[in-house]
């Protein structure tokens, strides 16, 4: 069943097909075809074809269905679409024909996979997405599980002092590819789930990515009462108590959903420990169905894969007993004696005294473990040593599978059709061969820099759009209008920096010497100006503090306008920074960052990152592809970290990035800056991209599982 849409004439009736598949947001025949359907609804709905299909006129359909460019666009995108969801020839189905009936369940509490379905608020939803359209490419048997939130995450606004304030806004479901979940007898999916001493109902919702299908639950219905009807209305929105709610309706309802669907996974994937509640309700069918609590917890283990994503311990979901007591209260019913034994799962002092900790729920009812990056894995080892007494830390079962990021998502058109150019369209297959991008290093250097100038004009014009808005819509002050980036200079060197504000990861290290900043960025024929864009957690006063620290220096006339602060950063802002700017800066306290994302985004732009040897970073680095900040100190005092971090930033800028930048040759091209470049291409598609971070999955922890679950089965 697709969404409908009324006008279509005949020969581009497929059309709805098309937009109300997310598919077509990283397939760039796609993009380009909706791009040119009607490219003011393109700019005005911010990329969202649901949306434009339902606003365009007539007129327009009639006219554009007899172009004969638009229509073999049409018929090549649409035989793309329907290879792509066919997959006869997938990856998958040349390499694990065995396996063909496994399906994979991934859970998580969030999704970026479009700004058009604006259920994510940052890296672990962007992950989440990439994953999705990762295993539609490689043709897996994949579904996804998780919450459409009707008013999402927060909007965010800056009053002209630098504070955040967050709006939400009720989304118009007509305008997102989602549509309800129907039962093989045609009826909708709603699916129950025991809370405290009550009955929750959740109804399904799908989306389709691809090969993919997306089920998200959401408690908005009439059947229930009116304070659960607000339980899933938005991300991270509420305070433990809500978050405790959530969870189990993730993890209790998501089973039941996929189960009301008909679909029996294989392996079972929770994406952080919001989703462990999966294993309990899983353990419970299996004692329902007979088996001991032993050999069900075995089996459950040994289909279950947890990936935990931070090393900060209040990133880590902990509830006290009492309130898990509460409102698991439902579910102990079918548990009984077992009860205990569930609670002891989850046991686990953080520091605070012992609660009931997701990540440990997760870890002890999880075969299959890992952490984000290889720096990542050592530091989960040593926090959830205690998990595995009598085990010495580097023996414990913590695997280490770095993230990456999905290529045709984050690729501009512009280096996409570069790609083609000089490398061969072929390059799409082969994203993961090193030295097939060894022909990075071929692409002529005026050719590379032209597009990276397009990117860059691109960036440009978008903050432009969104200065005059705010100056015309919002009547944003003078001073606000400049510190969203009116006075920047499309020509001069650009550094970014976007992610979430929080304290960790230092968004103001820059700042932290004002007046050998303001040399390095008003040098007379080399200025320098950065970028900032990113969200505090609403409950995160000091991240917001922060946010207001570089919002004031975006104001302030001593930086001349060479500071901008560019606010609501998502996944479509995020598009046009990462591939716009020149150099990503990322400056987090080490070892706080358990991998990060944009700077991939941005080095397979070509834009090359300037990091402290952080995440991933501390194995991106080459040497020659981008920078690596590195104070020398570490420890406890901030101070004095902070100083030598800065220190080292600033003596990288001075000595390295900003002369290299602007050494030109007779034809204004910087032939030496191109080679960091091509480098930072060269370097990081092939192993910091979703294809190698999939198969490594497969291989480390999904046919594992696949093939320990069949071996453990459930015998009593
Ligand atoms: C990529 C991305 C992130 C994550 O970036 P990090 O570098 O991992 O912090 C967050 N938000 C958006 C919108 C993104 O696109």
């Amino acid at each position: 069943m697709t969404a409908s849409f009324p006008g279509l004439p005949d020969r581009i009736k497929d059309l709805g097909e098309l937009a109300s598949d997310l598919w077509w947001s990283w397939h760039y025949r796609a993009r380009d075809l909706f791009r040119r359907l009607d490219y003011t609804l393109w700019r005005s709905t911010a990329h969202n074809p649901v949306s434009m299909l339902r606003q365009i006129s007539q007129e327009r359909l009639d006219a554009i269905s007899h172009d004969r460019a638009f229509l073999a666009l049409y018929d090549d995108a649409l035989r793309d679409h329907r290879a792509a969801r066919a997959s006869h020839d997938s990856w998958w189905s040349q390499t694990h024909a065995d396996a063909a009936k496994s399906t994979i369940a991934y859970f998580s509490a969030e999704f970026a996979l479009h700004q058009s379905l604006p259920i994510y608020a940052g890296g672990l939803g962007v992950l989440a997405g990439d994953f999705c359209k990762e295993a539609s490419d490689l043709g897996m048997p994949f579904v996804g599980v998780g919450f459409m939130y009707p008013q999402g995450y927060f909007h965010q606004r800056v009053t002209a002092d630098g504070w955040q304030e967050e709006t939400y806004e009720i989304l118009n479901w007509n305008d997102t590819p989602t549509r309800p979940a129907i039962h093989p007898d045609g009826s909708r999916c709603i699916v129950s789930v025991p809370l405290g001493t009550r009955t929750v109902h959740a109804a399904v919702w799908q989306v389709r990515a691809g090969k993919v299908r997306l089920f998200l639950l959401d408690t908005d219905i009439e059947e229930n009462a009116p304070w659960d009807r607000g339980l899933s209305a938005r991300l991270y929105g509420g305070n433990q108590d809500l978050r405790l709610q959530q969870e189990i309706v993730l993890g209790l309802g998501g089973v039941r959903a996929l189960k009301a669907m008909g679909i029996e996974p294989s392996v079972w994937h929770l994406n952080e420990g919001h989703a462990a509640f999966v294993t309990l309700q899983r353990i419970w069918d299996h004692i329902e169905q007979g088996a001991s609590f032993d050999s069900a917890l075995a089996y459950v283990r040994a289909s279950t894969v947890f990936t935990t994503h931070t090393p900060v311990p209040a990133g880590h979901d902990a509830f006290p007993f009492p309130l898990v007591e509460t409102h698991m209260a439902g579910a102990w019913g079918g548990l009984g004696e077992h009860r205990e034994r569930f609670m002891a799962l989850g046991a686990h002092d953080n520091g605070m005294g012992t609660q009931f900790n997701m990540t440990a729920l997760a870890m002890r009812t999880a075969a299959g473990v890992n952490a984000v990056s290889q720096l990542h894995g050592e530091v989960t080892r040593s926090m959830f040593t205690s998990l595995w007494p009598g085990t010495p830390r580097e023996a414990l079962p913590i695997k280490a599978v770095t993230n990456g990021v999905h290529a045709n998502t984050w690729i501009a058109a512009h280096m996409g059709k570069l790609f083609d150019q000089f490398l061969g369209t072929e390059w799409r297959a082969r994203i993961d061969e090193p030295e097939f991008w060894d022909r990075v290093l071929d692409i002529p250097d005026e050719d590379l820099w032209n597009v990276r100038m397009a990117m860059r004009n691109d960036l440009f014009r978008v903050i432009r759009d969104r200065a005059r808005e705010r100056w015309t819509t919002d009547r944003v002050s003078g001073a606000q209008a400049v510190a969203i980036g009116t006075l920047l200079d499309p020509t001069a060197l650009t550094i970014g920096f976007a992610r979430r504000f929080t304290a960790y990861k230092r968004p103001d290290l820059i700042f932290r010497n004002p007046a050998r900043l303001a040399a390095i960025l008003s040098a007379l024929r080399r200025p320098v100006q950065i970028v900032f864009a990113g969200k505090a957690h609403p409950a995160d006063e000091d991240g917001k503090r922060h946010l207001q620290q570089v919002y004031r220096r975006a104001s302030d006339p001593a930086y001349g306008g060479r500071v901008a602060f560019v606010d609501d950063y998502d996944l479509h802002v995020a598009q046009y920074l990462v591939h716009g700017c020149d150099v990503w800066l990322n400056n987090p306290r080490k070892p706080l960052e358990a991998s990060g994302t944009s700077g991939m985004k941005a080095s397979i732009n070509g834009v090359p990152h300037l990091s402290i040897g952080d995440g991933w970073w501390a194995e991106g680095f080459s040497g020659s592809n981008g920078w690596l900040i590195d104070g020398g100190r570490s420890g406890g005092n901030h101070d004095e970290v902070d100083d030598a971090d800065a220190d080292a930033l600033y003596a990288l800028l001075e000595q390295q990035v900003v002369p290299m930048f602007y050494d030109r040759d007779a034809h204004d091209v910087p032939r030496v800056w191109l080679r960091t470049v091509k480098e930072a291409i060269r370097t990081v598609m092939p192993m910091f991209t979703t294809r190698r971070m999939m198969k490594q999955y497969v291989d480390e922890l999904y046919s594992p599982a696949i093939a320990a679950a069949t071996r453990v089965g459930l015998g009593d």
